[in-house]
């Protein structure tokens, strides 16, 4: 069964009537087990679990260094190319909008890999937008190829694959995880926010992350954009997405990340607001849930919102960070979302050892791994 079924199989769950029925001595039960249901995860996403947000974050932290310890590991994004065909009614990159539009030429992918690899990271995430026809895959495999002799871990944020191109590119050494977010998995709700270009096809781009887990893919990330639609509507699917992957591809390690929606575009109104509250609370719960998975936290978050979140569940995160083409050489096209942290990689390390975290710039080698 694939995870499209499985979701489809989820539309008659009673969603509303679990949340209706949580009282504080659920939320006191759920607290006190040590290995919860997917139901328990509702419950203390619920409004009545808001009031135990401290208890909630101590369990959390308190799981976090036993399965993580202090480790953080660093991650730089790399932007390749900001074409797009599609119509992500949030994104500065949609198709419709007169951006100064860049694809990194061979040179300058070296370039921008070169000034990354200075600050001592070792993990890159390499993104495009979704034009086939321009950021073609041959143009990706170039500049992965050369990317990775410059870095340890790559993951990729492009448009999606096929899964003989994952198998390519996982082979030749150019990739090793994937991160690719279903922005909403309300089917519905995707298609007013996805209006046009080769993203509108919501189960395509569903199934993606199983295309490459069945490539041997070493790692995926997965989430949901918060902003788009009811919040633990979106955490109910993420996990179940989180558990189907866990059952189904054992080997593979699934991490989650949490984007909140900034958009650049104007007019553009979240659908949803979450509150700084609301995400501690979806993040400590799905610790409490999931306590071995990773969980990345972005620079879409403020530096004081992710240096207090960092001990309840964190275990990667970006700096250095630039959203636009090109943004490590001097020469930056438009930016895809603005940015809230702002920090340096040596500041990142620098902050991230004095709250008693360890920053990792290199915990993996995929090279190493195909001998
Ligand atoms: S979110 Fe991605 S696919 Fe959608 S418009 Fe932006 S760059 Fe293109």
């Amino acid at each position: 069964m694939s995870f499209a079924e499985v979701l489809l199989a989820q539309k008659t769950f009673p969603f509303e009537d679990l949340l209706f029925d949580v009282n504080a001595a659920k939320v006191e039960s759920v607290l006190n087990k040590d290995k919860l249901s997917i139901e328990d995860l509702l419950v203390l996403l619920s409004d009545p679990a808001a009031d135990y947000l401290e208890p909630m974050a101590q369990k959390a932290a308190a799981i976090t260094r036993r399965h993580f310890g202090n480790v953080i590991t660093l991650f730089t994004p790399l932007y390749i190319s900001n074409y797009c065909t599609n119509r992500c009614t949030y994104c500065s990159f949609a198709h419709e909008h007169a951006i100064n539009r860049k694809q990194l030429s061979f040179e300058e992918v070296e370039k921008e890999a070169i000034a990354i690899s200075k600050t001592g990271i070792r993990h890159i995430l390499v993104l495009t937008g979704e034009a086939p026809d321009k950021a073609t895959f041959d143009y990706l495999r170039q500049s992965l190829s050369i990317i990775a002799n410059h870095f340890s871990a790559i993951g990729i944020e492009v448009y999606p694959l096929t899964g003989g191109q994952y198998e390519e590119l996982i082979n030749a050494g150019y990739m090793d995880s994937l991160t690719i977010y279903q922005e909403t998995y309300n089917e519905e709700l995707y298609k007013t926010y996805h209006r046009g270009g080769p993203k509108e096809n919501y189960f395509h781009r569903l199934e993606t992350i199983e295309r490459a887990c069945r490539q041997r893919i070493r790692a995926v990330t997965i989430g949901a954009l918060l902003g788009l639609d009811d919040l633990r509507r979106e955490a109910f699917a993420v996990a179940h997405h989180a558990l189907y992957l866990q059952k189904t591809f054992p080997d593979v390690e699934i991490s989650l990340s949490f984007p909140r929606i900034c958009p650049l575009v104007e007019n553009f109104i979240p659908g949803v607001v979450v509150t700084d509250r609301q995400l501690v609370q979806l993040i400590t719960a799905f610790r409490i849930m999931f306590p071995t998975l990773g969980i990345t936290m972005t620079t879409r978050e403020s530096a004081r919102f992710r240096d207090n979140i960092m001990p309840l569940g964190i275990t990667k995160v970006s700096a250095g960070v630039s959203t636009a083409v090109g943004g490590h050489i001097g020469k930056p096209s438009t930016t895809q979302f603005e940015i809230a942290d702002h920090r340096s990689v040596s500041e990142m390390q620098r902050d991230l050892l004095a709250n008693g975290f360890q920053p990792v710039m290199h915990d993996w080698n995929m090279k190493m791994s195909m001998c």
